[in-house]
């Protein structure tokens, strides 16, 4: 028997453990976190204010009130059953790190007690060689820093035995250079927040202190059996399967979709949800998804970067959990061909700190045209900087994904919806040099329809979608930390937002203020027209109209990356100290690198999954035929047994087909591994080109061959878990 169909009869003798009645959510919701309230608790009065000071206005504490912070925190953390601490970072690999310390100081021979230090809550110093830096970090000077991000709670995190306080950090080099993801986000929330407030100072809003982005992130996932991921090293090793033939059955009857969840997933999803919810993360929404066994999760919107650090969190957890119960959780965003892979659709939006969503249409005329002049911020933000969009969701794993006729193309274009088109298109035209209030009324501005998700959110092929209230921006990949995403739109919207502040006052002075706001709306309207597209984004024709329109279609990673050493993308990062240019190259060489690095670990596998387990059960296969064609063979001459013509023919044609087939596969993974050989020799720019191009298309060719394989070959030589078993299986 394959051990394939073993780990079949382990499933089914699998239990699934009883659960005990859930508790109520609001009695232990963020229970793990040192929450504004648990600070509240333990801390004085005047540290709590020099905190919060901290947090509205940039006024750094003295290290007195971090240490009473430190110690206020250490206390609630020991009281929970924490022995250990560690600085939680984002370093640019996309995952978080942690080096954890014990709170053990010794205070005599053999004598420890607990302690932890404001300096130590502050600042840390984790061996940073082993991160990537991108040339920021010269290898003589090794040292990085992390340093407490107060604006996201510390949270304890809990294994069966034990729990280790982690505090979440930035990383920096030792000249203070950005070496993580998280500090990006909180520069560009500093330049939106700057933005958006003159911006609305010109629209009379004097009241409001910040602004914020802010965002959900729809996590989806696949969930498989452990039993047969263990079997494919495709999926150890890479996260995606590199061969297997599609089930006959996919998600061509539209069955998954919303369909009822399984029992065993639906345990598993409970345990999701009550482990966020002791970690504070609001998650609200799940469901099953398109593609069989694939399904997702989407939290209430925070604050961008707790709504990034909760992301992570929540895929750290979705993979523990899932172990628990015997099944893997696949982050990747296209662990199975043939069908639908995963994405992070990113809600994105900007709030006031008086609670105003400003992607909300308002009541009032003077609201409304505040409304479009946002709109219009975002229109023009993407229609300039649809390249550094692209670049933020570029790698490997989201080449697979983007313009794959499933998930947003690689092209990118904004859809508002019918009504907003409307009222866009009724304003471009009827703009005229002054604007009476009859005229705005004409325009449907004096009172703007409230775009609720079900007027606007038919279109599910756009990349960057108006929601109601929100902003989509589907090309996310599922595996990908959401900084950089948001990093981006932040900037590139903080900088339209300073363009339409400039244009309104310019064009106002001396003139009536909303015409004069109205004619800028219209103007931008007018001239980012192009990036809009109400229509289908899977089709060919959108292709050929956008590449009319002179949209950038980007499909290979490189290509989509290089967008981060341009001259002006540069110059615009640093206008808003998001990303100074050594900080940005070094991005560029990083996620180049760890493209190449992914491409090499995916043929490096395939090469070992042809030559220890395909090609061996073809030979078996092929040993199989031969021998039977030779017993007929002799039958036929010696016992004189009466074989049809054509049966001996159709034999002969399936053992030369399985011959054939064999020896393409063997060829083509020759000719991979020379390619591999080959690129040895190219920088990292070269061969990230090489791989796209050339490795690429190797690899889908000996996969085409190995699928039609599996096809033929008996299921009792065939080791690997087929695609009707991990998907299907439940
Ligand atoms: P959809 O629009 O995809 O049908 P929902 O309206 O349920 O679904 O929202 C999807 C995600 O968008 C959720 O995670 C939700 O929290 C988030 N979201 C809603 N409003 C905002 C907002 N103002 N800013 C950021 N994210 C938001
Ligand atoms: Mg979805």
């Amino acid at each position: 028997m394959a051990v394939r169909q073993e780990a079949l009869f382990k499933i089914n003798g699998m239990s699934l453990e009883k659960i005990t009645s859930p508790k109520k959510v609001s009695s232990y919701f963020g229970e793990n976190t040192f929450s504004a309230e648990a600070m509240e608790r333990l801390v004085s009065k005047s540290t709590l204010e020099a905190f919060k000071l901290w947090m509205s206005e940039g006024k750094i504490i003295t290290l007195d009130e971090a240490n009473e912070i430190a110690n206020a925190m250490k206390d609630w953390a020991i009281s929970k059953g924490a022995t250990y601490y560690t600085h939680w970072f984002q370093p640019m690999t996309g995952l978080t790190a942690e080096k954890h310390d014990s709170f053990i100081s010794i205070t005599a021979p053999g004598k420890v007690i607990e302690k932890f230090s404001g300096s130590k809550l502050i600042q840390g110093e984790p061996d940073a060689s082993s991160f990537p830096s991108g040339g920021i970090r010269a290898t003589f000077e090794a040292r990085g820093y992390t340093a407490w991000d107060p604006s996201s709670p510390a949270f304890i995190i809990e294994s069966k035995l034990g729990k280790t306080l982690c505090i979440p950090t930035i990383f920096i080099s030792y000249h203070g250079e950005s070496l993580d993801k998280k500090l990006p986000l909180l520069r560009s929330d500093e330049a939106l927040n700057r933005a958006a407030k003159n911006l609305l100072q010109i629209f009379g809003r004097k009241d409001v202190k910040k602004v914020f982005s802010t965002c959900g992130p729809e996590q989806e996932y696949f969930l498989i059996d452990k039993n047969f991921y263990n079997l494919r090293q495709d999926l150890l090793m890479t996260g995606r399967t590199l061969i297997g033939a599609p089930s006959p059955k996919g998600q061509q009857l539209e069955d998954q979709y919303f369909g009822t969840i399984k029992e065993r997933v639906l345990n598993f999803m409970y345990e999701v949800a009550e482990e966020a919810y002791k970690l504070g993360i609001p998650l609200m929404t799940r469901h099953n998804e398109v593609a069989p066994h694939q399904y997702e999760f989407a939290p209430i919107f925070e604050e961008s970067n707790i709504a990034a650090d909760h992301n992570q969190l929540l895929m750290d957890l979705m993979k523990k959990v899932a172990l628990r119960h015997n099944l893997v959780c696949l982050l990747h965003e296209k662990p199975f061909a043939g069908i639908n892979g995963s994405g992070k659709h990113l809600n994105w939006s900007l709030a006031d700190d008086q609670g105003n969503n400003l992607l909300n249409p308002g009541q009032t005329p003077e609201d409304n045209l505040q409304f479009l002049a946002v709109l219009a911020a975002v229109l023009r933000a993407v229609y300039l900087h649809a390249d550094l969009l692209r670049a933020s969701v570029a790698l490997a794993g989201n080449e697979h994904r983007l313009g794959a006729n499933e998930a947003p193309p690689a092209i990118i274009s904004v859809f508002l919806g019918n009504q907003l088109t409307a009222i866009l298109d009724m304003i471009e035209k009827g703009i005229k040099k002054q604007v009476s209030k009859q005229d705005i009324i004409d325009l449907g501005l004096a009172r703007l329809p409230k775009f609720n998700k079900d007027t606007t959110d038919r279109n599910r092929t756009s990349p960057f979608a108006f929601t109601g209230a929100k902003f989509e921006f589907r090309a996310v990949g599922s595996s990908q930390n959401i900084s950089t995403p948001i990093a981006v739109i932040n900037t590139i919207i903080a900088d339209s937002l300073d363009y339409v502040a400039e244009q309104i006052k310019k064009e106002a002075k001396g003139k009536d203020f909303e015409s004069s706001a109205l004619r800028v709306i219209a103007g931008i309207i007018k001239e980012t027209k192009d990036i809009r597209f109400e229509g289908n984004n899977y089709a060919p024709e959108w292709i050929k109209e956008a590449k009319k329109r002179g949209l950038p279609n980007i499909a290979s990673t490189v290509e989509a990356l290089e967008a981060l050493t341009k001259k002006e993308n540069i110059a615009l990062f640093e206008k808003y100290k998001v990303f100074s240019k050594p900080e940005l190259i070094a991005r560029y060489h990083i996620w180049v690198h760890m493209y190449n690095l992914t491409l090499e670990i995916e043929a490096n596998t395939l090469n070992e999954m042809v030559n220890a387990s395909i090609i061996p059960a073809g030979c078996e296969y092929e040993k199989l035929l031969a021998e039977n064609l030779g017993m007929l063979v002799a039958l036929e001459k010696d016992a004189e047994l009466k074989v049809e013509k054509g049966a001996l023919s159709d034999q002969k044609e399936h053992l030369s087909d399985v011959v054939a087939k064999i020896y393409y596969v063997r060829r083509n993974t020759k000719e991979m591994m020379n390619s591999l050989d080959k690129a040895k020799d190219m920088g990292q720019d070269a061969r990230a080109k090489f791989y796209f191009e050339g490795l690429k298309p190797l690899m889908e060719h000996i996969r085409r061959h190995v699928d039609a394989l599996e096809c033929v070959v008996s299921d009792e030589h065939w080791d690997l878990p087929k695609y009707r078993e991990m998907l299907f299986i439940k």
